[in-house]
């Protein structure tokens, strides 16, 4: 791994990763020509938070049978590592100090994280030391979108990348509210997937 030069990094609670994050990551991979992109399941969340999450060990080998049979993905266990809340600046350090990196990572993301982006921890620097992609998403306005990147752009000279990926609106919360409810969850996410949720009785 450690002569790969284009990074891809794709963040995200993934609980349950679906289709819609696999051709995001596919999609700027081959847009790009990214070597490979590294999916980083965030670790679970201190206390006090108001949302239930699947253990991040689950969630993890859920996305390790999503990505298996792609040779240009992979997965970093670098926020399960420690218990306290890992911000995405910081994962980004640690990644690239890992795998000898000097090179800007490209950074994926979705709409709705772009039109959030003030919320994240130091965002002007991580904007700055990386390439931000922002990939639209049914129920995010483009527009919106748009203006975000070019604010962004301007003001803050951050390199953000729009790119257009296959429209799937498909999220994790509806895959839940689906098997909580009974409903259908076939051909959202992996059969891989499918079957281990249904075998760690996950979401009921
Ligand atoms: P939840 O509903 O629990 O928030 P999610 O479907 O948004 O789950 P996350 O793990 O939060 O999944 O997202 C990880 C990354 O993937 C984010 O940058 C998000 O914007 C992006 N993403 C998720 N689903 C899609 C989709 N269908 N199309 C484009 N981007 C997506
Ligand atoms: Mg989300």
């Amino acid at each position: 791994m450690a002569n790969y030069k284009k990074i891809g990094i794709m963040g995200g609670t993934f609980d349950p990763v679906h289709y819609g994050h696999l051709v995001l990551a596919e999609q700027v991979r081959s847009n790009l020509r990214l070597d490979c992109i590294y999916f980083v399941p965030s670790g679970d969340p201190p206390h006090k938070t108001d949302k239930v999450i699947t253990d991040k060990y689950l969630r993890y080998e859920m996305v390790l049978l999503a990505t298996v049979d792609n040779p240009r993905f992979d997965i970093l266990d670098t926020e399960l590592k420690s218990d306290k809340k890992n911000y995405t600046i910081d994962s980004i350090r640690e990644i690239k100090k890992d795998l000898g990196i000097n090179d800007k990572i490209y950074f994926i993301t979705g709409a709705d994280q772009i039109l959030n982006i003030e919320s994240w921890k130091d965002y002007k620097t991580l904007l700055r030391e990386n390439v931000f992609i922002g990939a639209s998403r049914p129920g995010y306005a483009e527009d919106e979108l748009y203006k975000k990147i070019s604010m962004l752009k301007k003001e803050l000279h951050a390199n953000i990348i729009h790119i257009e990926v296959p429209a799937l609106a498909i999220s994790s919360t509806d895959i839940r509210n689906r098997i909580r409810e009974g409903n259908t969850i076939r051909y959202l996410l992996p059969e891989s997937v499918e079957q281990y949720i249904y075998k760690h009785k996950l979401y009921k």
